[in-house]
This record gives structure tokens, sequence and C-alpha cells, in this order.
């Protein structure tokens, strides 16, 4: 056994450990290992059983066997150019087998008559010979621990110019040199609690499982750790944003309120005049408002988002208004403006692209007071935007704006009400646990009058009759949006497939009606240009890419056809369906696509089933699967390493209730029971400034 180190496996660089040099650093990093601690958190995938040698002449071709022999001689054969073949025979109680080995030339270094072999690998009965294609191999010496074979091997995510064998062999090296250096830091009352199996332990356990079952006490342990990690920081940030007091206070008045309200021309539903009760006694509290507004598509969130923000407004303070891209951050604006305008309340936009001297203009604006209410990106939390007393922010969909952003705020030494809104992506079984820091609100229901929309399904060859069927609607007076895919990677086709379509359409299918095209790559001036003609009822189908995707409300709008629908998730088809449907008239919605793969076929089949965001969102994750990190990435789901938010919904609840008692009766980590918690947070928080996140 090596010396045991004690340097902080945080600190370590990973070629410190025996075995690995410079060479082999640089590719270990490909898989996000420079550190020690990086090399023993890089879990094995899978493990596969090589415990019990069997006879080879008891086994069937193609069988995955591990099995004990003597090597009685060892040749090497090259039977052509860049192969080598060393092909061994050995001996054990029931007769001569063999063993071959193919382009490893050095396995005759160590593999010599004599010595006793444990192989483990793919058995081959084709021609009468009994012969393992060798995967792994152990030689018998009597000293050390066997890695490769003759126990439960742990599989580990592996890159090119790293194999497995070298991964077991670094891991097992570094456990060797720094498994001291491992106490356990969840505090002991949590381990017995939680049946926890304690950490070297459980480090050397995941890795050389001594048995399937310890294998999975190992693994539990570490989902635990990942997922009660995670619910305590989010438990700490939110004790942090919410303990200090703020220094803004709202004066009583709701003269903007109801002049806004009244001009509205609909009543408040009772969900939003619930939340907007919630909203309000979050604002008068000394502390800062954090919370989180759910609702579905069309439920009506801008309402309330709006009386938030006239509410600092009438108070003399300002608001800003976030939104996760451009092109949204647009629309809000428009909207806002379009509605506040008319109450005499400036609305501005900060936008990216916008000229030096416009910009720095706004900014003395914002930093002036001058300007009450700002709609923009992320980049409202640029340094250089200074507000002179911002009271309020609401951040439209939550899910692409992460911790990250949310502590840039606090450090801007403002203190704001935070509403963030979000619609369908978090299914309402996994928002408390993942949004475990924010009060939640949820607006349940649409707005009364609202009929569901048709949803149907159409194969490509059947679009002419949908096409016929969009020219009879134009004809009553309806609106339409046809909608092609945008994909990030082939931008400009697919630009040209929209304007191609545009062509056709105003040409043949549609020529009766008026038909206008807008993309992404528009100019932000042309885009509303085309907005603002849309909704006024000025063009009858707006062929689209997927820019319309939120925010876009054009009440007499009856049909949505979706082309190529199985390139959308689904809740990316649930919010384009989301554009129609929002007027008194029925409303279709029309799915075109070919079904290529099951999960295609099975979200058109949800889309039809139901309207409920929430209820898709949840099937999004039944149908996508645990383990299906590219959907997650979509869901707006933070991202673990062992946890799966499906699979280990249980443990993450027994995570959150354990972080947030541990928070609430120690909230600086300080007693001693609960200082090497403390510690480790501040390890994790050096090495990986972003350790965890919701983006
Ligand atoms: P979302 O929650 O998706 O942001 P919006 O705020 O865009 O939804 O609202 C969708 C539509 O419903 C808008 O046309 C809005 O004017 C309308 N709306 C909102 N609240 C009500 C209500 N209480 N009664 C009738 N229509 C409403
Ligand atoms: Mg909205």
């Amino acid at each position: 056994m090596s010396t045991t180190q004690t340097g902080n496996p945080f600190n370590v660089p990973v070629k410190y450990v025996k075995k690995i040099g410079p060479r082999r650093a640089e590719q270990l990093a490909r898989l996000k290992i420079h550190t020690v601690h990086d090399l023993l958190y890089h879990f094995p995938r899978e493990y596969m059983d090589r415990s019990r040698p069997v006879s080879p002449f008891d086994r069937a071709d193609g069988e995955m066997i591990t099995v004990l022999g003597r090597a009685l001689n060892v040749q090497e054969t090259s039977p052509r150019k860049k192969l080598t073949v060393t092909r061994a025979a050995l001996e054990c109680r029931r007769g001569i087998f063999y063993a071959v080995w193919f382009n490893q030339p050095h396995v005759k270094k160590t593999v010599k008559p004599g010595v006793e072999l444990l192989l483990s690998g793919k058995l081959d009965r084709g021609y009468g010979a009994v012969q393992v294609q060798v995967h792994d191999y152990e030689v018998m010496s009597g000293e050390g621990t066997m890695l490769h074979t003759g126990r439960i091997v742990p599989v580990y995510p592996a890159t090119s110019g790293i194999t497995q064998r070298m991964l077991r062999t670094f891991v097992y090296e570094a456990l060797g040199q720094w498994r001291e250096s491992y106490r356990e830091f969840l505090p002991g009352r949590l381990i017995t609690a939680e049946n926890l199996m304690p950490l070297p332990e459980a480090l050397e356990q995941i890795h050389f499982p001594d048995n399937r079952a310890r294998a999975e006490q190992a693994r539990r342990r570490f989902i635990f750790e990942e997922l009660f990690l995670f619910q305590l920081r989010l438990a700490l940030l939110r004790k942090n944003f919410t303990r200090m007091k703020k220094n803004h206070r709202y004066v009583a008045g709701d003269q903007l309120r109801n002049r806004y309200l009244a001009g509205l021309g609909f009543k408040l539903t009772g969900a939003q005049q619930r939340v907007v009760g919630e909203i309000v006694s979050d604002m008068d509290s000394p502390y800062p408002m954090h919370r989180l507004l759910q609702g579905d598509v069309g439920s009506g969130k801008t309402v309330v988002a709006v009386l938030t923000l006239l509410r600092a407004v009438e108070s003399g303070l300002q608001g800003a208004f976030m939104a996760p891209t451009e092109v949204l951050a647009e629309q809000h604006y428009l909207s806002l403006s379009g509605a506040l305008e008319s109450l005499g309340v400036r609305v501005g936009l900060l936008s990216g692209g916008m000229p030096g001297r416009e910009r720095a203009a706004m900014l003395e604006d914002i930093v002036s007071g001058r300007l009450p209410i700002v709609v923009g990106t992320q980049a409202l939390l640029q340094e250089d935007v200074i507000f002179q007393k911002l009271a309020v922010v609401v951040i439209d969909e939550q899910h692409r704006f992460g911790v990250r952003q949310r502590a840039i705020l606090q450090e801007k030494g403002v203190r704001p009400d935070v509403l963030i809104m979000t619609a369908t992506p978090i299914p309402r079984t996994l928002s408390m646990t993942v949004y475990g820091d924010l009060d939640v609100s949820v607006i349940d229901g649409l707005p009364p009058g609202r009929r569901p929309v048709r949803t149907y399904y159409v194969a490509p060859e059947e679009l002419p009759r949908v096409y016929n069927f969009v020219a009879g609607q134009v004809k009553t007076g309806r609106q339409a949006y046809v909608v092609c895919p945008l994909v990030e990677e082939s931008e400009k086709m697919d630009l040209q497939a929209a304007e191609e379509l545009h062509r056709r359409l105003s040409e043949r299918e549609l020529r009766d009606c008026r038909v206008a095209l807008l993309h992404g790559r528009m100019k932000s001036g042309e885009k509303d240009r085309v907005m603002r003609e849309f909704r006024a009822g000025r063009i009858d189908v707006l062929v689209s890419t997927t820019v319309i995707e939120v925010g876009v409300d054009v009440p007499n709008a009856t049909v949505m056809v979706i082309i190529d629908a199985d390139r959308f998730g689904l809740a990316q088809l649930h919010q384009l369906r989301g554009r129609v449907g929002r007027g008194s008239e029925q409303s279709h919605c029309i799915l075109a696509a070919r079904l290529r793969s099951r999960e295609a076929a099975e979200r058109i089949k949800a889309m039809k089933a139901s309207q409920d965001g929430f209820y898709l969102a949840e099937r999004d994750l039944q149908i996508r699967g645990p383990g299906d990190m590219a959907g997650v990435k979509q869901s707006g789901l933070p991202e673990f390493k062992l946890a799966d938010l499906v699979r280990d919904r249980e443990i993450m609840q027994a995570a959150r209730r354990r972080a947030l008692e541990l928070v609430e009766s120690d909230p600086e980590l300080g007693s001693g029971d609960n200082l090497p918690l403390k510690l480790y947070l501040r390890d994790m928080d050096r090495v990986k400034e972003n350790y965890f996140h919701i983006c």
C-alpha cells in the first residue's frame, strides 16, 4: 500500500497521482478530471461481475466469461500490417485452452510461461479450439489487489487515449494516496438518520466494491450527498437573500394600478388575484421577496408582472424586467410600453445591439432614476448598469437564469424584491425540490372563455389539405401561423427553407391570403413591423421560424401549423400551441411530422391528449427517460453526476428536508458537528466557482 498523502485533494493536480504523467493528465482533462478530487469523484457508470471464474469448457460460444489458467507458452504473430496477435496456451484442471490479445504487444512482457492468469473476455469456440478473446487480465502474483478481473469491476466514462484499465489503476493509486484525506464531512446525525455509508468506505466501495449490494449502498450515499449539497446551497442562498432587510419601502396608493386595471378590458381571475395578493404581502415585508410564479402558457402572468412593477413606480422606485433572449425582451418591451404609455409611465429597452451613444443615454436615465421601468436581457446585470433605486426585478422564464445571476444581483449591493416567472418546463412534482430556495405561487387554470385547442397530427403528404383549411379560416376572418423549425447548427439552411415555404405558399396554396415571413435573422425593427401588422390584422398568415415561440399574443389567430413537429421538444410544442386559443373562437393546432422515433410519436400523442403544460412537462420527463442528459438540458433542470431527478425523487425530498432543518438550526454551519461540512463547501467553491447551476 502506498504511503498516505495529506494534501487537500481539491487542490492537488491529478498529475501528482502515481502513474499519471503530464500527458495522461492532459487526456484526463477531457473528462473534466483536473484534480485528485475530480478523479476520485469520477464514478463508474456500471460494473462487470468478474468475481466468479468458470470453466471455459462448460460455456457457450460468444459468452462473456472469467477464467483461471496457467500459461504454457506465448506466441506473437503479425498476420498482416497493423495487426499483432498474442496467443497464449493455458492449462486448467479440465484441459488446455487459448487466450488471444489483439494489438497489445506489451502483454508478452507480463504473460510468460508459468504465470497464473485470470482472464475476462469473450469465449470463441468457432473452430473446435476453446479460445478467449481477452478484454482484461490479471497476473496472479499473490500480492497487490486485483483491479481488472476476479472481482466486480468498475466501468468508467472514458475518452480516447484513456482506457478502462488506466482509469482503474489511476483511481486505485489515488485512493491509496488520498483516501485518508477524506474524513466524513456530513454530520454524524445525518449519516445515522439516513443510514448512509460513511465517506472513506463509500469511496472505496463505489470504485472497487466487495459485492453488488455494497456498490449500491455506496452509490446511494453519493446520490444523497450530491442532492443534499445542492439543497443545502439553495437553503443557504435563500437564507442569505432574505435575512437582510431591504432598503426600500412602498407607499400606500394604487392609482396607477387602478388605471391600468381599468384599461385592461377584463377582470383578474381568482388565481391572478390570489397571486397578486401573495406578491403584495411579500413586498410589504421588510425582507426581500424571492418568489417563483408558475403559470401555464396563456395563464396571464404578464398582467401580474406589470402590477408588481407598477407598485414600485407608484412609490417613485424603479423596476427591471429581464427576459432570456433579445427577441423576448423586445416583445415584452412592446407590450409593456403599449400598456403603460397611456398611464404616463416610461419604459426603456436596454438591448445588446444598441449604439453606444443611445446606451449611454439610457444608462444615464437609469442611474438618475428618471426611467422607472427597464426591460432587457442579462445585459441588465452588467456592471455599468446602475439603478438609482431598484426595488423590483421580474425575471421571465426562470430556467435560463442561474443561481449565479441571482448572486450578481445581490453583489450589486441592492436587495430588490425578485419575482421569477416560469411557464411549463418544471413539472409540479419537481419544482418544490428543484427551486427549494423560492416561495412558489401558482396561477392554476386559464382566464375564462378559452376553448381547448383542437390538436391534430398529419403526415407531410397531407399538408395541401391543411393549407386548404388555413385558407378557409382566413376567409372567415381568422389568422394563422405556419412554423418551420430553426435548428441552430444550420440556421442558414433553415432560413432558406422558411423563405422557400413562404414563397410557395404566397404563390400557390395561400395565394388569396396576405402571407408574411418572420425569422430570427431579421432586424428587430423589421420584426416589430411584421408583428405589428399581424396584430393589426393586416397580415393573415405568418410563416415563421420559432421566434414567435413565447410572448406573442394575437387572440384572432386560430390556426397553428407546425412543420416537422418531430423536431421540437414537448415544452416547445406546448409553447407554440399556446399562441392560439387566446380568443373566443375555436382554435386548431396541426402537427405535421414524419414519426421516425418512438419518442416523437409519444410526444405527438401527449400533445393530442392534453393541454396542461404541467402534465406535458411531466410526460416529457417520462418519455425521455432517466439519463437523457441532452433532454434534461433543454428542460432547464439542473444536471447531476449520479442523481436522477425522476428516479431519485424520494432521496431529493429527504435531502431537502435535512438541508432545511440544518440551515434552520445552524445557519452559519458553525457548530462543531457541522464545521467539516462548511469547510467542504468552501473547498468545492474555491475550485469550482460554479459547481452546480440551474442554467
Ligand atoms: P402568459 O402567462 O403566457 O405570459 P399572458 O400574460 O400573455 O400569458 O396572457 C395571455 C392572454 O390572456 C393575454 O391576451 C392577456 O391579455 C389575457 N388575459 C390575462 N389575464 C386575463 C383575464 N383575467 N381575463 C381574460 N384575459 C386575460
Ligand atoms: Mg408570457
